[in-house]
Parts: C-alpha cells; structure tokens; sequence
C-alpha cells in the first residue's frame, strides 16, 4: 500500500471509530427514538413512593398515573413494558439523571419550567396539577399558604415546592426539605411537622393512603404542567414523544389512566406545548 493509501485507510478508519464511539451518545443515538428503535428496550426515571403517579408496589413492579403514561410512549416508539427498566428518581437527581445519560426519559410529576428547560427538554404537558397543602385532618390552623406563619412545613430538595415556598414565603414559614414527599408524610402523621406541600396530584395519594388521619385543603395555588423530560435538545424525542401523548389522549388511554389511577381528581386533558 502507498503511504497516501494508509493514510486515507487510516483517516477513514479513525472516522469510523469516532462515529460508532458516538453511538450512544450524541450522533445516531442522539435521540432517544433512535435508541428505543435500535435497543427495543428503554430506562425511565420515576417516582418510587408517590401513589397514584409512581409507586413501587411489594412485588417490585411500579404503578400509577406516570407509569402509564410511560409504558404508552415507550410502546409508541416500539419498545414493550416488559422491556422497561423504571428506575428511582427523586425530585433533585431528574436533570442529572438525563445529562448523565443514566435514564432515556424521565416520567416522575416532572414540572416544565425555563430553569429546567436549561438541562433537558421537555415533552407534553400530559397533565396539570397545582401545588397545594396537605395536613393532619383536625389541623384547623392552617387554611392556605398564607395562613403557615409560623408553622414547620415539609417539601422536597430539588422540587418547585419547595422553590415556590423559598421564593414567596420564607419569611414566616420553616421550611423543612426532605429527599421524598412519604418522609415528609411520616412526620406529619407523627406530628413533627404540621403540613407538606407539594401538587394536589401527589398529596391526594397520601390522602386516600391515610382516611381520616390527613388531608388536602385543595386550595392551589401554582401551575404544575407535567412533562416528559429528555435530553437536552432532543426536538426528535420531544416530537415522537409528543405525538404519542396526542394519540394516547386521542384513542381514550389518557382518561382511562386517569380514571384508574387518580379517580377523583378532576384533571382534564392539556393542551401540548409543542417546541
Ligand atoms: N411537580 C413539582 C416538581 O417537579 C413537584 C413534584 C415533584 O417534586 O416531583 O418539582
């Protein structure tokens, strides 16, 4: 072989190498329809402890809301539930999940909003919720946000929740940030704390998990458009993501999921924002 062969054997060769090395990451597998197309399975970050939207049940499979909505994209982009890998997010670790690369999408009561938007990229809203107080059921006290002077509240790190309360209210409120909403659940219940805020979605699950013993005071006072969180800049995902979302509104599965899993509740069909 000529020196000028090699070296154009060799160039091609390097060229190869750097277009396969990028298989996963940021060229073919880029986005993750590629990726679910080509590895027919997928990992999704969800919420582990939140009934009703993400809850790991005793046998080790995982229910509610997000994980229907889940299991409904994945298969629009081919990839059957039993090949779902759902894995533990909690609020502060989803942005990291995503850039990391450890999850393909995020389904976990996941607000769109431009801080966030920053990291990842967001499909739907697939529902709007609105935060809002949950607190022993012969707490008399406490009305709304204005009325928690004073009192120990209870969120989590990472969340809007707690960001909100940061922003409007912490002059008179003590804000407690814990990594779950069932931590802060368990010490309402025990008394340590007086209330937990988050969106009503989350806080009518420990309701109904509780009769009797808690309640929602059902007063929101946010907006909470869930998203499908991807990876940055993945307009290919957020597309195909998108239109799966369309079709599961379309064909009667949304109000279905709905329907089972936060029966209730009351929340209607959002509009996308597609971007
Ligand atoms: N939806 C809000 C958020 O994304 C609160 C619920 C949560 O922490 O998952 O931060």
């Amino acid at each position: 072989m000529s020196k000028r062969l090699i070296s154009v054997a060799l160039t091609t060769a390097i060229v190869a190498l750097s277009v396969s090395a990028c298989g996963n990451g940021d060229d073919t597998g880029s986005s993750v329809v590629d990726r679910a197309a080509k590895d027919k399975k997928l990992v999704i970050g969800v919420k582990a402890d939140q009934p009703g939207l993400g809850l790991r049940t005793p046998d080790g499979s995982f229910s509610g809301f997000d994980i229907d909505v889940a299991k409904y994209v994945a298969k629009e982009l081919g990839v059957d539930q039993k090949d779902i890998t759902f894995k533990e997010a909690v609020s502060a670790n989803r942005e990291a999940f995503l850039q990391q690369g450890q999850v393909d999408m995020v389904v976990a009561t996941y607000s769109i909003n431009d801080a966030r938007k920053q990291k990842v990229s967001f499909a739907g809203p697939y529902l709007v919720a609105g935060q809002d107080l949950l607190v022993r059921e012969d707490n008399k006290a406490i009305k709304g946000p204005k009325s928690l002077n004073g009192k120990k509240l209870c969120s989590v790190a990472g969340s809007t929740s707690a960001q909100l309360i940061k922003d409007k209210y912490a002059k008179d409120v003590q804000l407690q940030e814990e990594r779950t909403y069932s931590a802060c659940v368990d010490r309402v219940l025990t008394g340590q704390l007086d209330a937990v805020t988050t969106d009503n979605s989350i806080l009518y699950g420990y309701a109904a998990q509780h009769p009797g013993k808690l309640k929602v005071l059902n007063s929101p006072f946010s907006e909470e458009k869930y998203g499908i969180g991807l990876k940055k800049d993945d307009k290919k995902g957020r597309d195909a993501v998108n239109d799966a979302l369309a079709k599961m509104v379309s064909d009667g599965s949304w109000a279905i999921a709905l329907k089972s899993n936060l029966s209730e509740s009351g929340f209607r069909v959002p509009r996308l924002e597609r971007y």
